[in-house]
């Protein structure tokens, strides 16, 4: 069966349905990211709001469980899928002519949101690249940064709790660093719930992503453990289904910190001893745990352990990893590949790649290819189109057995990049 790059995601999307849990008037509802809401007597506390796209359905679905008005608004984080969807919410109040809600945020969300204006056009682009294989590269902008609902209460700097009361209910906020420097997590003692945002989502973190900024392991680790003391019968993550049972919730909670720790002081401990990227990389490899592999929660379908060893080293180190001054200032890597094809022919290189590729060696066959893509003049058009073919041929193949959403999505985005070069070279010749 030909693997998918949104094979496993299903429950990361948010594709099943909305469920009822705890005393019967708490729900989550998943709109690619979840929703939580919690009904009071007073009104409606809402945990994130979904991707605009889904705003319309998930607020239908709300209105489907409880008529309430909408009294506060949570953001876990200021991403587009947790922060975006609120229009039919402030929509339905404006008509009732009911008061605002409260928008509660941590400070860097709104350093957040004025980052996306200055960077509209970029994220657009590098979130196709993303979610490429889920139509993003089709759709004109999948959020305007553009349009955002605003905090009306924020936690600022170290300031890192909030707490209020609707209905006879208290709400705890919390702020911790993780997938985001925004990231906010609530507990509700009375619903034992916890909802997690993006801290939790049903695989291994996203830390370390490719495109992204800088995220932090070591402050994710400490925010699972504070979740874990508070005993939650419930968890509501970011993405994915709820989990259920103090057992479950305590499980996942410290495997994910344990995890975030391992990473973290393990590559500290390699950067102490005096190693450059590469090798700490390999040897981080060869040391994760059985435990880590083999748990459900880590699963590494959107983010992936290999990312969170780059993450863990971004955080103490510059963009000179190698210690090979050749890397410094290095020259053009179409110049090193003409200089390559001056020893030896287009010919012999392809050959070469078609060896390697069929002993297994995927990477390896990768490199040697480059030389022939990147170096031959497009005038050798014949030799040209052979190589792309092929390296098309491994990408896919290596897209098969990328577990990965995010690392699927970036080889399978140049491999439909590469399919345009060469239809565009088919229509020249
Ligand atoms: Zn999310």
């Amino acid at each position: 069966m030909v693997r998918k790059t949104t094979d496993g995601m299903s429950d990361w999307f948010g594709l099943f349905p909305l469920s009822t849990f705890g005393d019967g008037r708490c729900y989550i509802v998943p709109g690619m990211g979840n929703t939580g809401v919690f009904e009071t007597d007073e009104g409606l506390v809402i945990f994130d709001v979904p991707i605009k796209q889904y705003a319309k359905k998930t607020f239908n679905q709300i209105r489907q469980l409880t008529k309430k008005p909408v009294k506060y608004i949570i953001y876990s984080h200021g991403h587009f899928d947790h922060a975006f969807g609120y229009g039919p919410f402030i929509e339905e109040i404006k008509k009732k002519g009911w008061d605002m809600p409260e928008v509660i945020a941590h400070e860097n969300c709104i350093e957040r949101f004025e980052k996306y204006r200055t960077l509209d056009k970029y994220h657009d682009w590098i979130n196709k690249q993303q979610f490429a294989s889920v139509r993003g590269r089709e759709q004109d902008s999948l959020v305007s940064a553009h349009e955002t609902l605003d905090p009306t209460i924020i936690l600022r700097g170290n300031e890192d709790s909030y707490s209020f009361k609707l209905g006879k209910v208290s709400f705890e906020i919390y702020h911790d660093k993780g997938e985001t420097d925004d990231s906010i997590w609530l507990w509700v003692p009375k619903k034992k719930t916890i909802c997690t945002g993006d801290l939790m989502v049903s695989s291994f973190p996203n830390v370390g992503n490719p495109y992204k900024v800088q995220r932090y392991p070591k402050d994710w680790a400490i925010a699972m453990e504070r979740m874990r003391d508070k005993n939650a019968e419930y968890l509501v993550p970011g993405h994915g289904k709820l989990i259920e049972g103090k057992g479950k919730v305590k499980d996942v909670l410290s495997i994910t910190a344990e995890a975030m720790h391992f990473v973290h002081d393990e590559v500290v401990k390699r950067l102490n001893e005096g190693k450059w990227f590469e090798q700490i990389y390999y040897e981080m490899l060869e040391i994760f745990p059985e435990k880590f592999k083999r748990h459900d929660i880590l699963r590494p379908i959107y983010g992936c352990y290999r990312f969170a060893i780059h993450a863990s080293y971004r955080l103490y180190h510059g963009w000179y990893d190698s210690g090979n001054p050749t890397d410094l200032f290095p020259a053009k890597t179409d110049d090193i590949a003409r200089e390559f094809l001056k020893l030896n022919s287009e010919e012999k290189y392809l050959e070469h790649a078609k060896k390697l590729f069929s002993e297994g060696k995927k990477q390896l066959a990768l490199h040697v290819l480059d030389i022939v893509v990147k170096g031959t003049d497009e005038k050798n058009v014949e030799t040209l189109v052979e190589a792309l073919k092929l390296k098309v041929k491994i990408l896919k193949e290596k897209v098969q057995n990328e577990t990965s959403f995010i690392a699927g999505n970036i080889i399978d985005n140049a491999t439909y990049q590469i399919k345009e070069r060469l239809k565009e070279l088919k229509k020249r010749n």
